[in-house]
C-alpha cells in the first residue's frame, strides 16, 4: 500500500481539490487548513470542531506530521531550551530567549537536522548532516515558541532568528516555505523584518535571496576577519571567500536594503586580538552598513577552543566601536544548561 501523504504539504488549493477526491466538501479544508497552521493542532483529533466523520477521513487518506517535545531545560537566566522529536524519530533543538530589559523575546530555530558544514567549534557540525527539516518542522517551533513565551513571559516573541542547527541556505525551500507561512495571514502573520536568517557564508546562496528581495534579516556568521584564520575553523570558507561573500553582501542590501549583521563568536587566543579587531574594523567599513554582534562562546565538549575573556572581549569591542563601526556583545545564555547549538539534541 502506498503510504498516505502528509497533508502539512498541501497547499489550501491543493486540500480543496483532495476533498473533493475523498467526497469532503472543499469547504472544510478552509477549516482544517487554520488547525494546521494558525490554531497549533499536532494531530487530527485536535480539531475539536471538524466533524468526526472527516476526521475520521482525515485519518484514512493523509498523516499528519508535526513535532513532538521531548525534553526541556530552563536556565537561571530565563533562556527555555527545547528538544523536539520529529515525526521519524529524529532529533532536534529550538531555544527562547527573553531579554526582560528589553523587552525582546527571540525563538532561536533549527533548519536541518546536524549540519553539513562541519564548523571547527560547533557541537552541531559534529553531528554531520542527518537531513533537511520540511517547512512544517520549522515553521512550528516558531509557533511552538511563541505559545510557550506566552505561556511564560505573558507576551508573544518578538524576533525569530535562523540560527540554530543546520545552514539555512542548504535547505532554502523549505526555509523560504516556514518564513512565507511565518510572515503569511494564512500562518502567524509576522513583519520579515522581525526575522533574521544566519548563514555561514555561501555567496550565490546570498545573490539569490537578494534577487528574490527577501524582506528579512541577514546575519553572517563570521567569526574570523581574514580568510586565512576563517578557513581554519569553518571549510566553507575554502570556496567562498570573504571577497565573494562582503560582493554578495553588498549586492544584497542594494537590492533589499535588509540589515547586515556580522556574528562573531569571540574564541580564547584565536580571534579576540587587537590585530583581529583592525581586521574587522577594515571589513566593516565596506559599501554596505553593518552591526557586529560579538557572541560569547560555549564551550564545546571535545573541542579545543575557550571562551574569551570578558576583559579581552570588552577591549576588541571598544577598539571596533571607538572606529565608529556598530558592535555590541552579547554574554552567553543559558550556562547552566547544554547551552551550545546542537549540544541537547546531540544527546541522543
Ligand atoms: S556553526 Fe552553523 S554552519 Fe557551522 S557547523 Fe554549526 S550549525 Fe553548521
Amino acid at each position: 500500500m502506498a503510504a498516505l501523504p502528509d497533508i502539512r504539504t498541501l497547499s489550501l488549493a491543493d486540500l480543496q481539490k483532495s476533498f473533493v477526491e475523498i467526497g469532503q466538501p472543499a469547504y472544510r479544508a478552509q477549516q482544517v487548513y487554520d488547525w494546521m497552521w494558525k490554531l497549533g493542532a499536532k494531530k487530527f483529533d485536535d480539531m475539536s470542531n471538524v466533524p468526526a466523520a472527516l476526521r475520521k477521513s482525515l485519518h484514512e487518506h493523509y498523516t499528519f506530521h508535526s513535532i513532538e517535545t521531548d525534553v526541556r531545560q530552563s536556565s537561571a537566566d530565563g533562556t527555555i531550551k527545547t528538544r523536539y522529536t520529529l515525526h521519524d524519530g529524529k532529533k532536534i533543538e529550538t531555544v527562547m530567549i527573553p531579554v526582560e530589559r528589553d523587552k525582546r523575546y527571540t525563538a532561536c530555530v533549527s533548519s536541518q537536522v546536524g549540519c553539513s558544514l562541519t564548523c571547527s567549534f560547533c557541537a552541531t557540525g559534529q553531528m554531520g548532516r542527518i537531513r533537511n527539516l520540511t517547512g512544517a518542522e520549522i515553521y512550528d517551533q516558531a509557533f511552538d515558541t511563541n505559545k510557550l513565551c506566552e505561556e511564560t513571559l505573558g507576551s508573544p516573541l518578538t524576533n525569530i532568528v535562523y540560527m540554530g542547527m543546520g545552514e539555512p541556505l542548504l535547505n532554502y525551500g523549505p526555509v523560504m516555505e516556514s518564513i512565507a507561512k511565518i510572515t503569511g495571514s494564512d500562518g502567524m502573520s509576522w513583519s520579515p523584518r522581525r526575522i533574521t536568517v544566519s548563514t555561514a557564508g555561501i555567496a550565490k546562496m546570498i545573490t539569490r535571496l537578494a534577487d528574490e528581495q527577501v524582506k528579512f534579516n541577514l546575519a553572517l556568521s563570521l567569526h574570523a576577519a581574514d580568510d586565512q584564520k576563517r578557513s581554519r575553523i569553518m571549510p566553507i570558507n575554502e570556496t567562498n571567500h570573504l571577497s565573494a561573500l562582503m560582493e554578495a553582501l553588498d549586492y544584497f542590501y542594494k537590492k533589499t536594503h535588509g540589515r547586515i549583521s556580522f556574528e562573531y563568536i569571540a574564541l580564547k587566543g584565536f580571534n579576540d586580538g587587537l590585530d583581529d579587531a583592525d581586521k574587522l574594523i577594515k571589513l566593516c567599513r565596506g559599501q554596505f552598513p553593518v552591526k557586529v554582534n560579538v557572541i560569547e562562546y560555549n564551550p564545546v565538549p571535545g573541542v579545543a577552543f575557550e571562551k574569551a575573556d570578558e576583559s579581552q572581549i570588552d577591549k576588541f569591542a571598544k577598539k571596533v566601536r571607538d572606529k565608529g563601526v556598530m558592535i555590541t556583545v552579547r554574554r552567553s545564555r543559558g550556562k547552566d544548561i547544554d547551552a551550545a547549538c546542537g549540544q541537547l539534541a546531540n544527546q541522543t
